[in-house]
């Protein structure tokens, strides 16, 4: 009944427009028809009145003949349902029809009665009140008898005031049955208009429930033209429009997302308390950890890192942006700039973003460049010390020293030779690195390239009494810039010749393998340490700086030679034994 407490408030005030409406109607109604009938009722009993009186005669009354006047009383009194009381003058009882002569004699005077009074004084008496004699309330109407002009007693109609009130109750009864009958009529019609009313309404209720639940599929029915159907017109209207907005907030939410979880930097939002909110996949990559959509809990129980924390928590106490930079060992060995960045919501600090940025490769670019520009300045100054150094030797008198001053230019010549030698390796390491000049592509054979290589270096191979092995197949034809794998051939060559030993061995080999081509230079020669093999394509790096020098290597060649073969697309690997000599490989794209 709860449940449908709308109905029940129709019906209810349906019942009680019926009842109050019909209650107002039969409340004027009882008191006009109280007073109507009463009023009719007295009229009649003045009618039959004045009938009675008509009917006797007066001479009886004037004799007092008690016992004619009591036959006359009581035989009409029989045929009416009247009392009919006869009074003299004097107020003295002479015939009643309702007792018997004794008591009529024994009746008190009834001079005093107001309608005796009246009717003595030649009007029209009227009374109700308590009849000590019938005792119950009577209806009174007396009217005076008269004799030739002069009232010579009074003739008294009585009815008991029960009949009239019977009267009433008749007429009360059938308003009441019409009532019930009205109440009951109201409460059906009442039902089946507001079941009628409800029928859309329920409709609604369970449409705009299914609403609520994200299901727009049902529109609510709309039958109507009425309130009801403009409400349903609007609710359908709302939930269109809410339809297209969630389309539209999911739409940019998943836009968001890619982005958020696409993005190379790691994210970590974070609301006011410092709990996660949500945190994007590089973020869990960095620190190796899973993080469940949704869940929230404090930044430390996901990432056990303080200088995340504490530099959250500055950015939500203080609402500036916070930044640091932090070398992580584990799980990766990087270093992240860190920069925590406070969230307001009107005016307030309600969350932060802390966005972590791999800075790794600008660190080791920063440390690479600052540590070129020394070994730069380094190399450079180390030949041109020793020249100056000879130079002023020369100036102080040595030039007059036929013999040192000829080995003392000698000397400055090969350091001028190393110093030219090195500004070559750098122009050609900074063109190959700036890309600024394209590979000219063409297909040779690379059998051709290593003999003509070879050739330039024909003194020091013959010096050393190296043996040449060339297993390159003559139709290997490759697809490169010709002058730069010369350069790679030449520097790969230039090293297997410097640190070979007398007497040894270069191999020269090459193969198709799927669609790269896979070629190998190798030597007898000293080998490198296996510490060194990951450096020895750094710039200026040389096992043994000494040597290197001493053999005129600037320890550019084979960081030029990685550039050349990575801007082909290729790799270049290195395998080495000491004393047993170095395995150079590289591959260029078919
Ligand atoms: P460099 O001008 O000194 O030859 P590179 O960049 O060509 O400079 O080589 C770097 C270092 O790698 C050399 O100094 C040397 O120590 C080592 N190296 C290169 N090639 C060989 C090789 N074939 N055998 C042994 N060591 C080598």
């Amino acid at each position: 009944m709860f449940k449908e407490r709308f109905h029940f408030k129709l019906i209810l005030s349906y019942f009680l427009v019926v009842l109050i409406s019909f209650g107002v109607v039969a409340f004027f109604l009882d008191r006009s028809l109280e007073k109507n009938s009463f009023q009719d009722i007295k009229a009649s009993l003045v009618n039959q009145t004045i009938l009675i009186q008509n009917q006797m005669s007066s001479e009886q009354l004037i004799r007092s003949n008690t016992v004619d006047l009591m036959a006359f009383v009581r035989s009409i009194g029989s045929k009416i349902n009247a009392r009919i009381t006869i009074v003299s003058s004097k107020g003295k009882v002479l015939a009643d029809s309702q007792r018997s002569p004794d008591e009529v004699l024994r009746m008190e005077n009834h001079a005093d009665r107001r309608e005796i009074r009246a009717a003595l004084s030649g009007q029209v008496g009227e009374d109700t009140h308590y009849s000590n004699t019938l005792k119950k309330n009577m209806l009174y109407v007396a009217l005076p008898v008269q004799d030739q002009g002069s009232i010579v007693g009074a003739l008294r109609l009585a009815i008991p005031l029960t009949s009239v009130d019977k009267t009433l109750w008749t007429v009360r009864e059938i308003v009441i049955m019409g009532m019930i009958l009205a109440v009951f009529l109201a409460f059906g019609l009442g039902w089946i208009v507001s079941a009628k009313t409800i029928q859309p309404i329920k409709r609604m209720i369970q449409v705009s429930r299914k609403f609520a639940e994200g299901d727009f599929s049902r529109a609510i029915p709309q039958d109507s033209r009425d309130e009801i159907g403009e409400l349903a017109a609007t609710l359908n209207k709302m939930a269109n429009d809410l339809e297209s907005k969630i389309y539209e907030i999911q739409t940019q939410n998943q836009h968001l997302e890619a982005i958020f979880s696409s993005m190379i930097e790691g994210v970590i939002v974070v609301n006011g308390s410092g709990q996660v909110i949500s945190i994007n996949s590089a973020v869990e990559k960095i620190f190796a950890i899973t993080h469940k959509q949704g869940e929230r809990c404090p930044l430390l129980e996901i990432i056990r890192n303080n200088d995340i924390f504490e530099i959250m928590n500055k950015a939500l106490i203080t609402g500036n942006v916070f930044s640091k930079d932090l070398s992580l060992n584990y799980p990766v060995k990087k270093i992240f700039r860190i920069s925590a960045s406070p969230v307001f919501e009107k005016g307030v600090v309600s969350g932060c973003l802390v966005v972590i940025h791999d800075i790794t490769e600008i660190r080791r670019l920063e440390t690479m460049r600052r540590d070129f520009v020394a070994n730069v300045s380094h190399e450079l100054k180390t030949p041109l010390t020793s020249i100056k150094g000879y130079v002023e030797a020369l100036l102080d008198g040595a030039l007059e020293d036929k013999e040192h001053s000829r080995q003392f230019l000698k000397i400055v010549s090969e350091h001028a030779e190393r110093l030219g030698q090195l500004i070559n390796d750098l122009l050609d390491l900074s063109a190959i690195e700036s890309q600024e000049v394209a590979l000219n592509m063409t297909t040779f054979d690379l059998k051709g390239l290593v003999q003509k290589v070879l050739s330039n270096f024909q003194t020091q191979i013959g010096k050393q009494g190296l043996n040449i092995i060339d297993e390159l197949s003559k139709d290997l034809m490759i697809t490169a810039d010709r002058a730069r794998m010369e350069q790679v051939l030449t520097n790969l060559i230039d090293n297997a010749i410097k640190f070979n030993k007398p007497g040894g061995s270069i191999k020269f080999s090459g193969r198709k393998i799927e669609n790269k081509i896979e070629i190998v230079v190798e030597d007898s020669g000293i080998g490198i340490p296996a510490t060194d093999v990951p450096r020895i394509f750094e710039r200026f790096y040389r096992v043994d700086k000494a040597r290197s020098r001493e053999l005129g290597g600037t320890g550019l060649g084979l960081s030029i030679v990685k550039h050349i073969i990575e801007q082909h697309h290729g790799i270049v690997e290195v395998e080495s034994s000491v004393g047993f000599g170095s395995r150079f490989l590289f591959t260029i794209p078919v």
